[in-house]
């Protein structure tokens, strides 16, 4: 992608997980504020979604949160960014964070990460998008995710086409080339069918 303006970030709300992971996720913020590329995330204080937003911040970057109404509290909504929009629910925040952004990277994270890693690829899938979608193993944390898709791929429940639709980086900074180097969307997302 020759233009890579805005890119949402999915990650833990967790903050008990490995410290190298918090670094990772200041580095990716840091990175991204200092390339002028805006964050779009959950909106929340907590875990490596509140890190990559203080990181961000602290170095100039454009930071955007788009957090439901009912998680303000849970999740901490975070109003030092440099847009706060509170949502009536979880579709709403997906929509936005979808519609935000130019590509979607995923850190380490829990069961919402991977909830919302599957559903931009399999709307990718089902060609509502074609946004790319760069997926960081730090330390091999993803590796048994990545052993399932191939499994999936092996029993024919997914087609070999599905490793198209992400990238795996091992490192935060191989995200940003990355996206760069990714092919331009060729189809225009169909925010209608989502
Ligand atoms: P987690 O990876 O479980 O720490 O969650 C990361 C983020 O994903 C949190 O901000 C959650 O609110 C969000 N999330 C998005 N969709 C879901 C879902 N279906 N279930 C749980 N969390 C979700």
């Amino acid at each position: 992608m020759s233009q890579v303006r805005s890119i949402c970030v999915y990650c833990g709300s967790s903050d008990r997980g490995p410290a190298a992971h918090r670094a990772a996720a200041r580095h990716l913020g840091r990175l991204m504020a200092e390339s002028g590329i805006q964050l779009v995330f959950g909106g929340g204080r907590v875990g490596l979604m509140g890190t990559i937003a203080d990181s961000a911040m602290q170095a100039g970057g454009r930071v955007v949160g788009i957090i439901p109404e009912h998680l303000v509290r849970a999740e901490v909504g975070h109003a030092d960014v440099s847009e706060l929009i509170v949502v009536a629910n979880m579709h709403t925040r997906k929509e936005i964070m979808f519609t935000r952004a130019d590509g979607f990277v995923v850190l380490p994270g829990g069961p919402g990460t991977l909830d919302e890693l599957f559903e931009i690829l399999t709307w990718r899938q089902l060609g509502l998008h074609d946004k790319p979608v760069v997926i960081v193993n730090l330390d091999g944390y993803w590796d048994t995710l990545i052993a399932l898709i191939e499994s999936m791929i092996e029993t024919d429940y997914a087609r070999p086409s599905f490793r198209d639709f992400y990238t795996v980086v091992g490192r935060v900074e191989d995200v940003i080339p990355a996206l760069r180097a990714a092919t331009e969307p060729r189809v225009a997302a169909q925010t209608a069918r989502l």
